[in-house]
């Protein structure tokens, strides 16, 4: 945002509270690798130039990329800068922060989805003896006790670290709700060569029907490997991981799972092959047929023969819990009265409702399927600047023609 800013000369400061690319360095485990590849690591007059384009930055990799990028546009950011309130002004904002206070006509929540771990209430009822870790304040498997391991979420994160801990000699249970089983290569290709070439990526938040479910939709079972493998259920119940249905209820000490998996699998094998029956279309329409490998299809998951439907919490079975439930964003800071009463923020594609001035970015398929990606900041960014820059110049009133153009 601030180098579309800069573009349009629009004066502008970036508070952080810690570092350039703060989450990446503080609020991930140590082995994350992008599940992005790094041709797709782009920023606005920025992309990865190294030897492996079809690799994956591992997090050293990603700090120095991000922190590369804020030099490159010599962004005016200031770290350690912790905003801990914003109000309205008659025409701006007042923006609070630990280092004294700053006033604005426009402001842009640039604070990231994923601030604080979703947690289910259920956890509450979790025995003392288990100990419970979120994606954040897991690192690696050496902190773990010996025994075996929940892992509750089975979006990318959750896999993830299930095969990660499996590897370090635990049993690991994995719990299973809705998830998006996707293939990590199809027909020789990078799943997201797909995603981004066929424009399923970039299909906009206002072409999308069901919006709402876009925007709660899990992340994909992907990883970044050298291998190019693919993580999903029947890899991982292959590896000896047991998959057990989502997690319904913490009764007397004992984790009671629901029945579905059959439908939650079939279902998730559905979309990925309606996926790729749009891919395979938009290939034909294109002619990329002969670019490309011939027509795939993966086997369906494999639902276990007997799958339990409980676990008792307190037999020692089970010494930690993963909570790989998703993650929301933090605006305790933020007191203008823009959130539902979810705490979710009301805007139209990154306009925020109601608060003449103030967008959001980063959010999920905020104007685009890939707006919580790297990758998909600076489409997001040129259309909200631009928004912004008639906002400014006192164009508030086509506020909608101009965003949507
Ligand atoms: C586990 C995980 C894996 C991911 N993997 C990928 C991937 O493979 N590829 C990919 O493209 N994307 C990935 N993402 C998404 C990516 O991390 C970012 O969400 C995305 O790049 C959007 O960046 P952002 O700057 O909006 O948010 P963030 O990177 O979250 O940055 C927000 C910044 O705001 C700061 N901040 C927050 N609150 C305050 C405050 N009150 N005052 C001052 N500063 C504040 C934070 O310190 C942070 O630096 C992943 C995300 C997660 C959680």
């Amino acid at each position: 945002m601030s180098r579309v800013l800069t573009e349009h000369s629009i004066d502008h400061v970036v508070l952080e509270r810690g570092e350039v690319a703060n989450s990446w360095r503080r609020e991930r485990w140590d082995s994350l690798c992008l599940l992005t590849p790094n041709w797709l690591s782009r920023l606005p007059g920025y992309a990865y130039s190294g030897p492996d384009p079809d690799g994956f930055m591992k997090l050293p990799q990603v700090v120095k990329f991000i922190t590369g990028f804020a030099a490159h546009a010599s962004a005016p950011v200031r770290t350690d800068t912790t905003v801990t309130c914003v109000r309205s002004l008659e025409d701006g904002y007042q923006v609070v922060t630990d280092r004294g206070e700053i006033r604005c006509r426009c402001l842009v929540l640039a604070t990231g989805a994923s601030n604080i771990a979703r947690v289910p209430e259920l956890h509450r009822a979790v025995p003392q003896t288990v100990q419970c870790l979120t994606t954040f304040s897991y690192r690696n498997p050496d902190q773990l006790p010996p025994g075996g391991v929940l892992i509750v979420g089975a979006a990318a994160t959750g896999v993830q670290l299930a095969d990660e801990i499996h590897r370090s000699g635990r049993p690991v249970t994995l719990c299973v709700g809705e998830h998006v089983r996707l293939a990590r290569s199809y027909r020789g290709r990078d799943i997201l060569w797909w995603m981004e070439n066929s424009g399923v990526w970039n299909q906009r938040y206002d072409q999308i029907e069901d919006l709402e479910r876009a925007r709660r939709l899990p992340s994909p079972q992907l990883v970044g490997t050298r291998g190019h493998g693919t993580l999903d259920l029947n890899t991982l119940s292959a590896a000896g991981i047991e998959v057990v249905g989502k997690l319904a209820a913490v009764r007397d000490g004992v984790a009671l799972f629901s029945g579905g998996l059959a439908n939650q699998f079939a279902l998730a094998d559905l979309k990925m092959e309606r996926l790729l029956d749009t891919f395979d279309a938009w290939a034909r329409d294109t002619h990329v047929d002969t670019e490309v490998g011939p027509v795939e299809r993966f086997a369906p998951t494999r639902v276990p023969p007997s799958t339990r439907l409980s676990l008792d919490l307190r037999s020692g079975e089970i010494s930690t819990i993963v909570w790989a439930t998703g993650y929301r964003p933090d605006y305790r800071w933020l007191d203008v009265p823009v959130l539902t009463h979810k705490g979710e923020l009301r805007h139209d594609g990154g306009v925020v409702t109601d608060a003449p001035g103030m967008y959001a970015l980063g959010l999920p398929v905020l104007r685009r399927r890939k707006s919580t990606f790297i990758n998909g900041a600076e489409a997001d960014a040129r259309d909200l600047a631009q928004h912004m820059a008639g906002y400014l110049a006192g164009r508030g009133g086509q506020r909608d023609a101009q965003c949507r153009g």
